[in-house]
Protein backbone atom coordinates (compact mmCIF):
# COMPACT_ATOMS: atom_id res chain seq x y z
CA UNK A 1 0.00 0.00 0.00
CA UNK A 2 1.73 3.37 -0.99
CA UNK A 3 0.97 5.29 2.20
CA UNK A 4 -1.00 3.38 4.31
CA UNK A 5 -1.20 6.58 6.15
CA UNK A 6 -2.92 8.61 3.83
CA UNK A 7 -5.38 5.72 3.58
CA UNK A 8 -6.37 5.62 7.23
CA UNK A 9 -7.33 9.39 7.16
CA UNK A 10 -9.80 9.08 3.75
CA UNK A 11 -11.31 6.83 6.38
CA UNK A 12 -11.66 9.00 9.37
CA UNK A 13 -14.97 10.21 9.66
CA UNK A 14 -15.70 12.80 12.69
CA UNK A 15 -19.08 11.83 13.85
CA UNK A 16 -21.31 9.62 15.19
CA UNK A 17 -24.04 8.19 13.76
CA UNK A 18 -28.05 7.90 15.08
CA UNK A 19 -29.75 5.60 13.19
CA UNK A 20 -27.43 5.63 9.90
CA UNK A 21 -27.28 9.31 10.00
CA UNK A 22 -24.30 11.54 10.55
CA UNK A 23 -24.30 13.67 13.70
CA UNK A 24 -22.31 15.66 14.89
CA UNK A 25 -23.81 17.26 17.64
CA UNK A 26 -23.29 21.26 19.26
CA UNK A 27 -20.83 21.06 21.61
CA UNK A 28 -17.52 19.93 22.55
CA UNK A 29 -15.42 17.25 21.13
CA UNK A 30 -13.41 14.38 22.09
CA UNK A 31 -9.88 14.74 20.86
CA UNK A 32 -7.94 11.26 19.03
CA UNK A 33 -4.60 10.93 19.21
CA UNK A 34 -1.71 8.74 17.63
CA UNK A 35 -0.06 6.75 20.10
CA UNK A 36 3.04 6.96 18.88
CA UNK A 37 3.32 10.69 18.60
CA UNK A 38 0.96 12.17 20.78
CA UNK A 39 -0.70 13.78 17.34
CA UNK A 40 -4.58 14.73 17.35
CA UNK A 41 -5.85 12.83 14.22
CA UNK A 42 -9.14 14.16 14.79
CA UNK A 43 -12.40 14.20 16.68
CA UNK A 44 -15.37 12.57 18.04
CA UNK A 45 -18.36 14.53 19.03
CA UNK A 46 -18.84 14.48 23.14
CA UNK A 47 -22.85 13.27 22.90
CA UNK A 48 -24.45 12.91 26.15
CA UNK A 49 -28.36 11.99 27.31
CA UNK A 50 -30.66 13.19 24.84
CA UNK A 51 -28.24 11.33 21.54
CA UNK A 52 -28.33 7.98 23.21
CA UNK A 53 -32.25 7.92 24.32
CA UNK A 54 -32.77 9.07 20.36
CA UNK A 55 -30.77 5.89 19.54
CA UNK A 56 -32.53 3.68 21.66
CA UNK A 57 -35.70 4.68 20.53
CA UNK A 58 -34.62 4.13 17.20
CA UNK A 59 -33.15 0.79 17.90
CA UNK A 60 -36.55 -0.11 19.34
CA UNK A 61 -38.41 0.90 16.38
CA UNK A 62 -36.26 -0.69 14.31
CA UNK A 63 -36.76 -3.82 16.32
CA UNK A 64 -40.03 -5.57 15.03
CA UNK A 65 -39.07 -5.16 11.25
CA UNK A 66 -35.49 -6.20 11.91
CA UNK A 67 -36.51 -9.50 14.33
CA UNK A 68 -39.17 -10.47 11.48
CA UNK A 69 -36.89 -9.96 8.44
CA UNK A 70 -36.20 -13.37 7.13
CA UNK A 71 -32.98 -14.84 8.54
CA UNK A 72 -31.66 -15.59 5.21
CA UNK A 73 -31.91 -12.19 4.67
CA UNK A 74 -30.00 -10.89 7.44
CA UNK A 75 -26.99 -13.34 6.53
CA UNK A 76 -26.89 -11.94 3.31
CA UNK A 77 -26.67 -8.72 4.44
CA UNK A 78 -23.96 -10.12 6.74
CA UNK A 79 -21.71 -11.25 4.15
CA UNK A 80 -22.31 -8.10 2.19
CA UNK A 81 -20.76 -6.59 4.78
CA UNK A 82 -17.94 -8.76 5.00
CA UNK A 83 -17.89 -8.03 1.40
CA UNK A 84 -17.01 -4.30 1.71
CA UNK A 85 -14.78 -5.16 4.97
CA UNK A 86 -13.03 -7.63 2.60
CA UNK A 87 -12.42 -4.78 0.14
CA UNK A 88 -11.11 -2.34 2.71
CA UNK A 89 -8.77 -4.35 5.22
CA UNK A 90 -5.88 -2.49 4.36
CA UNK A 91 -7.15 0.58 5.19
CA UNK A 92 -9.27 -0.68 8.20
CA UNK A 93 -5.94 -2.04 9.00
CA UNK A 94 -3.95 1.38 8.53
CA UNK A 95 -6.90 2.68 10.55
CA UNK A 96 -6.63 0.88 13.20
CA UNK A 97 -2.43 1.27 13.33
CA UNK A 98 -3.08 5.00 13.54
CA UNK A 99 -5.73 4.97 16.24
CA UNK A 100 -4.66 2.09 18.27
CA UNK A 101 -0.62 1.85 17.97
CA UNK A 102 -1.01 -1.72 17.12
CA UNK A 103 2.03 -2.81 13.96
CA UNK A 104 -0.09 -1.98 10.59
CA UNK A 105 0.87 -5.59 9.90
CA UNK A 106 -0.93 -7.08 12.78
CA UNK A 107 -4.13 -4.73 12.22
CA UNK A 108 -4.33 -5.76 9.18
CA UNK A 109 -4.66 -9.44 10.93
CA UNK A 110 -7.29 -8.07 12.93
CA UNK A 111 -9.44 -6.62 10.44
CA UNK A 112 -9.34 -10.32 8.42
CA UNK A 113 -9.91 -11.92 12.19
CA UNK A 114 -12.91 -9.17 12.73
CA UNK A 115 -14.55 -10.08 9.68
CA UNK A 116 -14.66 -13.82 10.08
CA UNK A 117 -17.23 -13.38 12.77
CA UNK A 118 -19.35 -11.70 10.56
CA UNK A 119 -18.97 -14.61 7.89
CA UNK A 120 -19.26 -17.07 10.32
CA UNK A 121 -22.67 -15.57 12.15
CA UNK A 122 -24.15 -15.45 8.91
CA UNK A 123 -24.14 -18.75 9.03
CA UNK A 124 -25.66 -18.98 12.34
CA UNK A 125 -28.39 -16.57 11.01
CA UNK A 126 -29.46 -19.96 9.24
CA UNK A 127 -29.10 -22.33 11.55
CA UNK A 128 -31.54 -21.27 14.20
CA UNK A 129 -32.51 -23.84 15.41
CA UNK A 130 -35.36 -24.84 17.68
CA UNK A 131 -36.72 -28.07 18.51
CA UNK A 132 -39.84 -29.90 19.44
CA UNK A 133 -41.09 -32.40 21.90
CA UNK A 134 -44.27 -34.07 22.92
CA UNK A 135 -45.22 -33.27 26.55
CA UNK A 136 -47.02 -35.14 29.10
CA UNK A 137 -50.14 -33.25 28.56
CA UNK A 138 -50.55 -34.58 24.85
CA UNK A 139 -49.13 -31.12 23.51
CA UNK A 140 -46.85 -30.65 20.97
CA UNK A 141 -43.93 -28.59 22.00
CA UNK A 142 -42.18 -26.33 19.50
CA UNK A 143 -39.67 -23.81 20.27
CA UNK A 144 -37.85 -20.70 18.71
CA UNK A 145 -34.65 -18.69 19.17
CA UNK A 146 -35.99 -15.48 18.90
CA UNK A 147 -33.92 -11.84 19.18
CA UNK A 148 -33.67 -10.98 23.04
CA UNK A 149 -34.39 -6.71 21.66
CA UNK A 150 -32.13 -3.71 21.29
CA UNK A 151 -28.82 -4.43 22.14
CA UNK A 152 -26.12 -2.38 23.86
CA UNK A 153 -22.53 -3.21 23.19
CA UNK A 154 -19.68 -1.14 24.90
CA UNK A 155 -16.52 -1.87 23.49
CA UNK A 156 -12.77 -1.44 24.21
CA UNK A 157 -9.81 0.29 22.01
CA UNK A 158 -7.22 -3.38 21.94
CA UNK A 159 -9.10 -4.52 19.10
CA UNK A 160 -11.60 -1.85 17.53
CA UNK A 161 -12.90 -4.16 15.24
CA UNK A 162 -12.95 -7.66 16.18
CA UNK A 163 -14.08 -6.33 19.70
CA UNK A 164 -17.14 -5.04 17.03
CA UNK A 165 -17.74 -7.59 15.48
CA UNK A 166 -17.85 -10.54 17.88
CA UNK A 167 -20.83 -8.56 19.34
CA UNK A 168 -22.91 -7.35 15.82
CA UNK A 169 -22.17 -10.42 14.09
CA UNK A 170 -24.61 -12.48 16.45
CA UNK A 171 -26.79 -9.45 17.46
CA UNK A 172 -27.34 -8.95 14.03
CA UNK A 173 -27.90 -12.76 12.72
CA UNK A 174 -30.14 -13.37 16.18
CA UNK A 175 -32.10 -10.42 14.91
CA UNK A 176 -31.20 -7.79 17.84
CA UNK A 177 -30.91 -4.15 16.64
CA UNK A 178 -27.86 -2.50 18.60
CA UNK A 179 -26.51 0.73 19.91
CA UNK A 180 -22.97 0.69 19.95
CA UNK A 181 -20.81 2.97 22.46
CA UNK A 182 -16.70 2.40 21.18
CA UNK A 183 -13.71 3.34 23.27
CA UNK A 184 -13.18 6.85 23.08
CA UNK A 185 -9.47 6.07 21.92
CA UNK A 186 -10.17 4.28 19.13
CA UNK A 187 -13.96 5.62 17.85
CA UNK A 188 -12.74 5.98 13.94
CA UNK A 189 -12.60 1.83 13.12
CA UNK A 190 -16.06 1.32 14.55
CA UNK A 191 -17.44 4.29 12.73
CA UNK A 192 -16.35 3.15 9.60
CA UNK A 193 -17.42 -0.03 10.10
CA UNK A 194 -20.93 1.15 10.88
CA UNK A 195 -20.59 3.03 7.30
CA UNK A 196 -19.74 -0.12 6.19
CA UNK A 197 -23.20 -1.74 7.33
CA UNK A 198 -24.89 0.97 5.68
CA UNK A 199 -23.65 0.44 2.67
CA UNK A 200 -24.24 -2.79 2.55
CA UNK A 201 -28.08 -2.34 2.81
CA UNK A 202 -28.58 -2.39 6.66
CA UNK A 203 -32.39 -0.53 7.52
CA UNK A 204 -31.94 2.61 8.67
CA UNK A 205 -32.23 2.49 12.53
CA UNK A 206 -30.88 -1.32 13.37
CA UNK A 207 -27.41 0.29 14.77
CA UNK A 208 -26.36 3.45 15.88
CA UNK A 209 -22.92 4.44 17.68
CA UNK A 210 -22.77 7.07 19.83
CA UNK A 211 -19.43 8.52 21.07
CA UNK A 212 -19.21 10.56 23.93
CA UNK A 213 -18.83 10.39 27.45
CA UNK A 214 -18.77 6.82 28.98
CA UNK A 215 -20.37 6.87 32.44
CA UNK A 216 -23.13 9.41 31.13
CA UNK A 217 -23.87 6.74 27.68
CA UNK A 218 -23.32 3.65 29.83
CA UNK A 219 -25.97 5.46 32.34
CA UNK A 220 -28.28 5.71 30.22
CA UNK A 221 -27.70 2.24 28.15
CA UNK A 222 -28.12 0.80 30.93
CA UNK A 223 -31.27 1.94 32.86
CA UNK A 224 -33.19 2.42 29.68
CA UNK A 225 -36.02 -0.65 29.50
CA UNK A 226 -35.78 -0.41 26.20
CA UNK A 227 -32.27 -2.07 25.66
CA UNK A 228 -32.72 -5.79 27.17
CA UNK A 229 -29.05 -6.66 26.17
CA UNK A 230 -25.99 -5.48 27.68
CA UNK A 231 -22.77 -6.74 25.88
CA UNK A 232 -19.72 -5.13 27.63
CA UNK A 233 -15.34 -6.09 26.65
CA UNK A 234 -13.79 -4.22 29.38
CA UNK A 235 -12.10 -4.23 32.78
CA UNK A 236 -13.85 -5.71 35.73
CA UNK A 237 -15.08 -2.73 37.51
CA UNK A 238 -16.27 -1.13 35.13
CA UNK A 239 -18.09 -4.62 34.23
CA UNK A 240 -19.22 -4.93 37.74
CA UNK A 241 -20.76 -1.41 37.60
CA UNK A 242 -22.79 -1.89 34.96
CA UNK A 243 -23.97 -5.36 35.63
CA UNK A 244 -25.30 -3.43 38.87
CA UNK A 245 -27.08 -0.38 36.81
CA UNK A 246 -28.52 -3.25 34.61
CA UNK A 247 -29.73 -5.14 37.35
CA UNK A 248 -33.39 -2.93 37.84
CA UNK A 249 -34.16 -3.69 34.43
CA UNK A 250 -32.59 -7.19 34.30
CA UNK A 251 -30.95 -7.05 31.19
CA UNK A 252 -29.52 -10.38 29.73
CA UNK A 253 -25.56 -9.64 30.32
CA UNK A 254 -22.53 -10.86 28.63
CA UNK A 255 -19.21 -9.60 30.29
CA UNK A 256 -15.84 -10.61 28.63
CA UNK A 257 -13.66 -8.77 31.63
CA UNK A 258 -10.06 -8.80 32.96
CA UNK A 259 -7.86 -11.23 32.79
CA UNK A 260 -4.53 -12.43 34.97
CA UNK A 261 -4.00 -15.74 32.39
CA UNK A 262 -1.38 -17.92 33.79
CA UNK A 263 0.98 -19.78 31.10
CA UNK A 264 2.89 -22.79 32.63
CA UNK A 265 5.75 -24.70 31.25
CA UNK A 266 6.52 -28.43 31.91
CA UNK A 267 9.76 -29.77 31.97
CA UNK A 268 8.78 -32.27 29.42
CA UNK A 269 7.38 -29.07 26.75
CA UNK A 270 9.08 -28.29 23.42
CA UNK A 271 10.84 -25.46 24.64
CA UNK A 272 11.37 -23.80 21.51
CA UNK A 273 7.62 -24.48 20.78
CA UNK A 274 6.50 -22.94 24.37
CA UNK A 275 9.40 -19.83 23.70
CA UNK A 276 7.98 -19.52 19.89
CA UNK A 277 3.77 -19.32 21.34
CA UNK A 278 4.74 -17.43 24.16
CA UNK A 279 5.87 -14.74 22.03
CA UNK A 280 3.03 -14.89 19.70
CA UNK A 281 0.71 -14.98 22.87
CA UNK A 282 2.34 -12.21 24.86
CA UNK A 283 3.20 -9.57 22.31
CA UNK A 284 0.39 -9.52 20.40
CA UNK A 285 -1.11 -5.75 20.71
CA UNK A 286 1.95 -4.99 22.52
CA UNK A 287 0.55 -7.06 25.12
CA UNK A 288 -2.60 -5.14 25.63
CA UNK A 289 -4.99 -8.06 25.45
CA UNK A 290 -7.13 -9.36 27.98
CA UNK A 291 -5.66 -12.69 26.88
CA UNK A 292 -2.00 -11.89 27.04
CA UNK A 293 -0.13 -14.49 29.34
CA UNK A 294 0.15 -12.46 32.46
CA UNK A 295 2.62 -14.87 34.77
CA UNK A 296 4.83 -17.32 32.99
CA UNK A 297 5.39 -20.42 35.27
CA UNK A 298 8.61 -22.61 34.37
CA UNK A 299 9.24 -26.54 35.90
CA UNK A 300 12.49 -25.21 37.64
CA UNK A 301 14.57 -27.72 36.31
CA UNK A 302 14.30 -25.81 32.71
CA UNK A 303 13.41 -22.62 34.07
CA UNK A 304 17.02 -20.76 33.45
CA UNK A 305 17.10 -22.44 29.60
CA UNK A 306 13.22 -21.19 29.06
CA UNK A 307 14.33 -18.10 30.37
CA UNK A 308 17.32 -17.09 28.51
CA UNK A 309 15.99 -18.73 25.02
CA UNK A 310 13.16 -16.80 25.96
CA UNK A 311 15.13 -13.39 26.15
CA UNK A 312 17.21 -13.60 23.49
CA UNK A 313 14.17 -13.77 21.00
CA UNK A 314 12.12 -11.12 22.53
CA UNK A 315 15.76 -9.22 22.44
CA UNK A 316 14.85 -9.33 18.65
CA UNK A 317 11.43 -7.86 18.76
CA UNK A 318 11.60 -4.78 16.71
CA UNK A 319 9.98 -1.80 18.74
CA UNK A 320 8.89 1.42 16.70
CA UNK A 321 5.61 3.36 15.02
CA UNK A 322 3.07 1.09 13.80
CA UNK A 323 3.90 1.98 10.03
CA UNK A 324 7.65 0.94 9.86
CA UNK A 325 8.67 -1.61 8.40
CA UNK A 326 9.21 -5.16 10.46
CA UNK A 327 7.79 -3.63 13.77
CA UNK A 328 6.35 -6.27 16.02
CA UNK A 329 5.77 -4.10 19.29
CA UNK A 330 3.90 -0.60 18.99
CA UNK A 331 3.40 2.02 21.74
CA UNK A 332 1.24 1.63 24.64
CA UNK A 333 -2.39 3.54 24.31
CA UNK A 334 -2.30 6.05 26.82
CA UNK A 335 0.66 7.48 29.18
CA UNK A 336 -0.85 5.76 32.47
CA UNK A 337 -0.36 2.34 30.64
CA UNK A 338 3.47 2.89 30.32
CA UNK A 339 3.16 3.79 34.23
CA UNK A 340 1.79 0.67 35.07
CA UNK A 341 4.06 -1.63 33.08
CA UNK A 342 7.09 0.23 35.10
CA UNK A 343 4.94 -0.37 38.01
CA UNK A 344 4.63 -4.04 37.87
CA UNK A 345 8.29 -4.32 36.49
CA UNK A 346 9.83 -2.33 39.86
CA UNK A 347 7.95 -4.60 41.76
CA UNK A 348 9.44 -7.73 40.56
CA UNK A 349 12.98 -6.14 40.98
CA UNK A 350 11.86 -5.23 44.31
CA UNK A 351 11.12 -8.80 45.25
CA UNK A 352 14.36 -10.17 44.14
CA UNK A 353 13.49 -11.03 40.11
CA UNK A 354 16.35 -10.44 37.70
CA UNK A 355 16.23 -8.69 34.46
CA UNK A 356 17.06 -11.09 31.35
CA UNK A 357 16.12 -8.74 28.53
CA UNK A 358 15.47 -5.20 28.44
CA UNK A 359 14.18 -3.46 31.74
CA UNK A 360 12.24 -0.22 31.43
CA UNK A 361 10.64 2.25 28.73
CA UNK A 362 12.09 2.57 25.68
CA UNK A 363 15.33 5.49 24.04
CA UNK A 364 11.93 6.40 21.68
CA UNK A 365 10.68 8.08 24.36
CA UNK A 366 6.62 8.36 24.89
CA UNK A 367 4.64 5.32 25.16
CA UNK A 368 6.83 2.69 24.38
CA UNK A 369 8.41 0.99 27.00
CA UNK A 370 11.10 -1.97 25.86
CA UNK A 371 9.98 -5.37 25.91
CA UNK A 372 11.66 -7.37 29.06
CA UNK A 373 11.85 -10.68 30.08
CA UNK A 374 12.36 -11.18 34.05
CA UNK A 375 13.18 -14.31 36.19
CA UNK A 376 12.50 -14.63 39.62
CA UNK A 377 10.38 -12.52 42.26
CA UNK A 378 7.05 -13.05 43.65
CA UNK A 379 3.69 -13.68 41.68
CA UNK A 380 1.06 -12.37 43.57
CA UNK A 381 0.43 -8.88 41.92
CA UNK A 382 0.23 -10.83 38.88
CA UNK A 383 -2.23 -13.03 39.85
CA UNK A 384 -4.76 -10.05 40.67
CA UNK A 385 -3.44 -7.62 38.62
CA UNK A 386 -3.19 -7.67 34.40
CA UNK A 387 0.08 -5.77 33.01
CA UNK A 388 -1.29 -4.74 29.64
CA UNK A 389 2.03 -4.22 28.29
CA UNK A 390 5.18 -6.06 26.96
CA UNK A 391 6.36 -7.84 30.34
CA UNK A 392 7.01 -11.59 30.62
CA UNK A 393 7.31 -12.44 34.26
CA UNK A 394 9.11 -16.42 34.59
CA UNK A 395 8.83 -17.81 37.82
CA UNK A 396 10.31 -21.39 38.14
CA UNK A 397 7.81 -23.76 39.99
CA UNK A 398 8.29 -27.62 41.19
CA UNK A 399 5.34 -29.72 40.82
CA UNK A 400 1.69 -30.10 39.27
CA UNK A 401 0.04 -29.19 42.15
CA UNK A 402 1.97 -26.42 43.52
CA UNK A 403 1.66 -24.57 40.18
CA UNK A 404 -1.87 -26.03 39.83
CA UNK A 405 -2.68 -23.62 42.99
CA UNK A 406 -0.43 -21.01 42.43
CA UNK A 407 -2.65 -21.17 38.23
CA UNK A 408 -5.84 -20.69 40.23
CA UNK A 409 -5.39 -18.35 43.26
CA UNK A 410 -6.65 -15.44 41.49
CA UNK A 411 -9.83 -13.87 41.17
CA UNK A 412 -9.90 -13.78 37.42
CA UNK A 413 -10.09 -16.51 34.83
CA UNK A 414 -10.34 -15.93 31.40
CA UNK A 415 -7.55 -17.53 29.35
CA UNK A 416 -4.42 -19.81 30.29
CA UNK A 417 -1.71 -22.18 28.53
CA UNK A 418 -0.25 -25.28 29.53
CA UNK A 419 2.81 -26.61 27.34
CA UNK A 420 3.83 -30.17 28.09
CA UNK A 421 4.03 -33.40 25.65
CA UNK A 422 2.45 -35.41 28.15
CA UNK A 423 -0.90 -36.07 27.22
CA UNK A 424 -1.99 -37.64 30.43
CA UNK A 425 -1.19 -34.10 32.05
CA UNK A 426 -2.51 -31.79 29.42
CA UNK A 427 -6.00 -32.59 30.06
CA UNK A 428 -5.62 -33.10 33.77
CA UNK A 429 -4.26 -29.91 34.02
CA UNK A 430 -6.38 -28.09 31.01
CA UNK A 431 -9.82 -29.36 32.81
CA UNK A 432 -8.24 -28.04 36.54
CA UNK A 433 -7.47 -24.74 35.34
CA UNK A 434 -10.07 -22.30 36.60
CA UNK A 435 -10.40 -20.40 33.28
CA UNK A 436 -12.56 -20.31 30.16
CA UNK A 437 -9.88 -21.10 27.82
CA UNK A 438 -7.04 -23.43 27.98
CA UNK A 439 -4.69 -23.48 24.68
CA UNK A 440 -2.58 -26.41 25.20
CA UNK A 441 0.79 -25.88 23.35
CA UNK A 442 -0.03 -23.01 21.72
CA UNK A 443 -0.22 -18.89 22.97
CA UNK A 444 -3.20 -18.36 20.35
CA UNK A 445 -6.62 -19.53 21.05
CA UNK A 446 -8.80 -16.98 19.71
CA UNK A 447 -10.72 -17.60 16.16
CA UNK A 448 -14.23 -17.05 15.59
CA UNK A 449 -15.19 -20.85 15.81
CA UNK A 450 -13.82 -21.27 18.97
CA UNK A 451 -15.96 -19.71 21.96
CA UNK A 452 -14.29 -17.08 23.87
CA UNK A 453 -15.28 -16.12 26.98
CA UNK A 454 -14.06 -16.50 31.33
CA UNK A 455 -15.23 -17.61 34.51
CA UNK A 456 -15.12 -15.72 38.01
CA UNK A 457 -14.77 -12.37 37.80
CA UNK A 458 -13.26 -12.60 34.49
CA UNK A 459 -17.31 -12.43 33.11
CA UNK A 460 -19.36 -14.23 31.81
CA UNK A 461 -21.31 -15.23 28.64
CA UNK A 462 -19.42 -16.97 25.52
CA UNK A 463 -18.77 -15.22 22.20
CA UNK A 464 -17.79 -16.42 18.73
CA UNK A 465 -18.58 -20.31 17.99
CA UNK A 466 -21.67 -21.96 17.81
CA UNK A 467 -22.14 -20.48 21.25
CA UNK A 468 -21.91 -17.04 20.62
CA UNK A 469 -25.53 -16.29 19.21
CA UNK A 470 -26.99 -17.93 22.61
CA UNK A 471 -26.52 -14.56 23.99
CA UNK A 472 -28.82 -12.63 21.77
CA UNK A 473 -31.58 -15.31 21.62
CA UNK A 474 -34.16 -16.08 24.20
CA UNK A 475 -36.18 -19.39 23.79
CA UNK A 476 -39.70 -18.92 22.69
CA UNK A 477 -42.03 -22.30 23.66
CA UNK A 478 -44.76 -22.38 21.83
CA UNK A 479 -47.47 -25.29 23.30
CA UNK A 480 -49.59 -26.80 20.80
CA UNK A 481 -52.75 -28.45 21.88
CA UNK A 482 -53.38 -31.81 20.18
CA UNK A 483 -56.91 -32.78 19.52
P1 LIG B 1 -9.99 -0.36 29.57
O1 LIG B 1 -9.13 -0.42 30.78
O2 LIG B 1 -9.78 -1.47 28.61
O3 LIG B 1 -10.06 0.97 28.91
P2 LIG B 1 -12.65 0.11 30.52
O4 LIG B 1 -13.51 -0.87 31.22
O5 LIG B 1 -12.27 1.35 31.24
O6 LIG B 1 -11.39 -0.74 30.10
O7 LIG B 1 -13.26 0.53 29.13
C1 LIG B 1 -13.88 -0.37 28.24
C2 LIG B 1 -15.06 0.33 27.59
O8 LIG B 1 -15.98 0.69 28.61
C3 LIG B 1 -14.73 1.62 26.87
O9 LIG B 1 -15.59 1.76 25.75
C4 LIG B 1 -15.03 2.68 27.90
O10 LIG B 1 -15.33 3.91 27.29
C5 LIG B 1 -16.27 2.07 28.55
N1 LIG B 1 -16.54 2.54 29.91
C6 LIG B 1 -15.66 2.94 30.85
N2 LIG B 1 -16.30 3.34 31.97
C7 LIG B 1 -17.63 3.18 31.73
C8 LIG B 1 -18.84 3.41 32.47
N3 LIG B 1 -18.82 3.89 33.72
N4 LIG B 1 -20.02 3.14 31.87
C9 LIG B 1 -20.06 2.65 30.62
N5 LIG B 1 -18.98 2.42 29.88
C10 LIG B 1 -17.77 2.67 30.41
Amino acid sequence: MADPRAAARALISEHALIAGEAVTGSGSRIAVDDPATGEIIGHVPDLGEAETKQAIQAAHDAFPGWSRTDPHKRAAFLREWARLIDENIDGLGALMALENGKPFEEAKVEAVYANSFLKWFAGEAERLLGDTQDSPLGHAIITFRQAVGPAALITPWNFPAAMLTRKLGPAFAAGCTAVVKPASQTPFTAIALVELAYKAGLPKGALSLITGDAATIGGVLTSSPLIRKLSFTGSTPVGKKLAEQCAPTLKRLSMELGGAAPLIVFADADLDVAVAETIKGKFRNSGQTCVCPNRVYVERSVSEEFAEKLAAEVAKLKVGNAFEDGVKVGPLIEDKAVDKVERHLEHIKEKGGRVLTGGGRHELGGRFFQPTVTLGGDDALFREEETFGPLVPIFAFDSEDEVLAKANDSEFGLASYLFTRDLDRAFRVGRQIEAGMCGINTGLTSTAVAPFGGVKESGYGREGSTHGIDEYVDIKALTLGLR
